[in-house]
């Protein structure tokens, strides 16, 4: 080994309880000059999982995910991967466990997010990764894109996709309007309490995917878990919350004159995403945005990625079974329900599974 890792590794071991940012900066502007050195010093990253108790919240985080989400009632949210201020997420495999993710970013930069990205979102990891739990419909709802986003001063829009991992008998979801309206009668059918004529519901099977641009009208329905995956933001303007009260009596707020001005009223022929469910052992693209590119793999044997066409981090979710992820050197396992953050630099992975298992494949072209 040479005297350069292994000064790394010392200063690594020092400080495992908690490296902070200043120490990070200081291995990488003194000590990790070539790009070999930072592919040894870089590894695939796990995160602590973080739990949110919501109004229409359910239990399948629990019972279908085993994870134990403490004193909360339920769990409506759990976020897997998030550079949210103030709900960073926080590593928990390797030398860099207890490190947050926004901290590797300001480090390692385009070595961990891929340059282009760095370039664009900075400091800030652009994705937030979660999965939404509802035993009861949550609030109808949209968000701002960019530009209107901009305009009242926040950083980002809010374009998200759904991939349902699990759904009852009979759920449903909304997505966009069942015919073309405009803002004033919109905004009569919300005075009058009817704006579920305007709706349109689709039934929801395992393995749907709804792709949600910013300013359509959505809403998710009870006994319906899904992946969500979406630009970092949390900016929601809720448009009817099914005249429900929290549990000291209050109604939640309602922002409608901000979702009139926000809203797409215009409908679509087609508002969940076609693909083949039945494709094995390949590659199948869901979704291309700007923001996000999706894709689906159902595996039944090991696959080999090269990952080094990508300037980008890429994430793996495990949306049924749990996968191992092998690297050149280590492997992790990822269960149901988590995540894994391949950073930029390492380009070749191997996905290996014990039975079939279904895996999002996340990425920033
Ligand atoms: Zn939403």
């Amino acid at each position: 080994m040479q005297t350069k890792e292994l000064l790394i590794g010392l200063v690594l071991q020092i400080y495992d309880a908690k490296i902070n940012t200043f120490i990070l900066t200081f291995i990488k502007k003194y000590y990790l000059c070539s790009k070999s050195t930072v592919m040894s010093v870089l590894y695939p990253l796990k995160f602590e999982p973080q739990y949110f108790e919501k109004i229409w919240g359910g239990q399948y985080v629990k019972t279908l995910l085993h994870k134990d989400f403490g004193k909360l009632l339920n769990c409506g949210e759990m976020w897997i991967l998030s550079g949210v201020e103030g709900h960073n997420s926080v590593v928990t495999n390797g030398n860099f466990a207890g490190d947050e993710l926004n901290d590797l970013v300001e480090v390692f930069m385009g070595d961990l997010v891929g340059d282009n990205v760095f370039d664009k979102y900075g400091e800030q990891f652009p994705l937030l990764v979660k999965i939404i739990d509802p035993i009861t419909w949550l609030s109808v709802q949209v968000h701002p894109d960019d530009e209107l986003a901009k305009k009242i001063g926040l950083e980002n829009g809010k374009t998200e996709m759904w991939y349902v991992m699990h759904a009852e008998h009979h759920a449903e979801l909304v997505s966009g309007f069942n015919r073309d309206i405009n803002k004033d009668e919109f905004r009569h059918l919300i005075e009058n309490k009817e704006i579920e004529k305007v709706l349109n519901y689709e039934h929801v099977h395992e393995g749907d995917v709804f792709f949600i641009p910013a300013r359509r009208i959505h809403a998710l329905g009870p006994g319906c878990m899904v992946a969500e995956i979406q630009q970092t933001s949390d900016t929601t303007y809720r448009v009817y919350d099914w005249d429900r009260i929290d549990q000291y009596g209050m109604y939640r707020e309602l922002h409608v004159e901000q979702a009139l001005y926000t809203l797409n009223y215009k409908k679509e022929d087609n508002y969940k995403t076609d693909y083949d469910k039945k494709i094995i052992d390949t590659t199948v693209p869901l979704v291309k945005c700007p923001y996000f590119y999706t894709n689906f793999i159902h595996l039944d044997a090991s696959m080999k990625k090269d990952y080094s066409e990508l300037d980008s981090f890429v994430i793996l979710m495990a949306v049924s079974e749990r996968f191992v992820l092998k690297y050149e050197n280590g492997e992790e396992v990822v269960n149901m329900g988590e995540c894994i953050l391949i950073p930029n630099v390492i380009n070749n992975v191997e996905i290996c599974v014990e039975k079939d298992a279904k895996i999002l494949e996340v990425y920033i072209v």
